[in-house]
């Protein structure tokens, strides 16, 4: 199988050319076919040498992903089931909100790090996605929305919350954070994406110093160790302690806030204790707190709090002088729960993979918002 061009940063591209024997300026003119002209056939690079388009036509790929399963929610979320070159799927949500359209992209099949509240945990570990996976997430998702809705519908944001910890895949998900913000290319700024991590701790101190600026949001769910260890594995490894020191080294001057994401489960994290280590633990300047009420799923142990609570929630942290938010539920009638979909879908390809192009009759008792974790 041929590598993907999709892999390949800017600086990649420019080394490549070098080796063959051909100009590195040719990187910019086939960036900008690629990325801001979208022609994926080297033969029309028309200001590109015959020899080099020849090497890329025969050498690379330039295939985009293919779509199993796209479906719309009454508040314009867009789900999409996607399949990878060896078959697997993973998800791609493209969320609508004020001025901006974000594509929730995956960064693993799968993932190891087993959060007790999430669909996807149920899956384990399959495998890394690859740069040209990601970045082919959003051409994907990019171009069926130009052939499908509207030349005007542009994915503006890019957060890495989808399936996956995509610090466990850390140079693939910087590439493709590197190819997302080349002016050369896509040119998405830094504050247009968010990279969203559990807790891995070694890699967060790397990031301090090599990762792209982009913005960071941690999956904190709880300020005590002993709740955050039984809803976050990881929290046995790489407790609150461990994680503030990490989290300390992050630049801020780039990254301005850190958004803190606080999963609401009634009984769990809910309480006046609760509140009182979170605003302990937090700092009123340099973070910020997305409350994201627990959407229940078959099979799920945890609940939601009561709107009342949710509310009393917000308002302790507001009056400890948190900015801090309730992220609103999208998607709830297309199955826009991480993980979920992927894991009908395969339910149902036992039985006959072209039926879920048919759109599969799914309960709707099985539906949960995007990006739980
Ligand atoms: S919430 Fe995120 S990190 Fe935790 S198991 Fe699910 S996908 Fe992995």
């Amino acid at each position: 199988m041929k590598p993907s061009f999709f892999d390949l940063t800017y600086d990649d591209l420019k080394a490549l050319l070098m080796e063959k024997g051909f100009t590195p300026f040719g990187a910019t003119q086939m960036f900008d076919w690629v990325y801001k002209k979208w022609v994926h056939d080297p033969e029309a690079w028309t200001n590109v040498s015959k020899a080099a388009k020849e090497f890329f036509r025969e050498n690379y790929d330039f295939s985009l992903l293919k779509i199993v399963w796209e479906g719309l929610s009454k508040d314009g979320t867009r789900k999409f089931l996607v399949k990878l070159a060896d078959g697997q799927t993973v998800e791609t949500v493209a969320i609508a909100a004020r001025d901006r359209l974000t594509l929730c992209v995956s960064s693993q099949v799968g993932c190891a790090v087993g959060c007790t509240f999430c669909h996807t945990a149920t899956q384990g570990l399959k495998r890394h996605l690859k740069p040209s996976e990601v970045v082919g997430q959003f051409l994907t998702v990019q171009k069926w929305l130009h052939d499908n809705v509207s030349l005007e519908e542009k994915l503006t944001n890019i957060v890495y919350m989808g399936q996956g910890e995509p610090l466990h895949n850390y140079e693939n998900m910087k590439k493709s954070t590197e190819i997302f913000m080349s002016e050369k290319g896509l040119g998405l700024g830094q504050r247009r994406i968010t990279l969203s991590t559990s807790g891995l701790v070694p890699a967060i101190e790397k990031l301090a110093v090599d990762f792209p600026p982009v913005n960071i949001a941690i999956s904190l769910h709880s300020a005590r160790n002993d709740v955050r260890t039984e809803l976050m594995p990881i929290n046995k490894v790489y407790d609150l302690e461990r994680l503030f020191t990490a989290i300390k080294k992050i630049p801020l001057k780039a990254h301005r806030r850190i958004t803190y994401e606080y999963l609401l489960i009634d009984g769990v994290n809910d309480s006046l204790e609760d509140v009182v280590a979170l605003g302990n633990l937090l700092n009123t300047k340099e973070s910020k707190i997305n409350l994201i009420p627990f959407n229940e799923f078959p099979g799920s142990k945890y609940k939601r709090p009561s709107a009342e609570k949710i509310l009393w929630f917000l308002d302790q942290m507001i009056k400890r002088g948190f900015t801090c938010t309730i992220r609103a539920t999208k998607g709830s009638d297309i199955l826009a729960a991480c993980g979920q979909l992927k894991s009908e879908y395969e339910k149902i390809n036992l039985w006959n993979e072209t039926a879920l192009t048919l759109r599969p009759s799914i309960p709707s008792s099985a539906l949960q918002s995007p990006g739980q974790g």
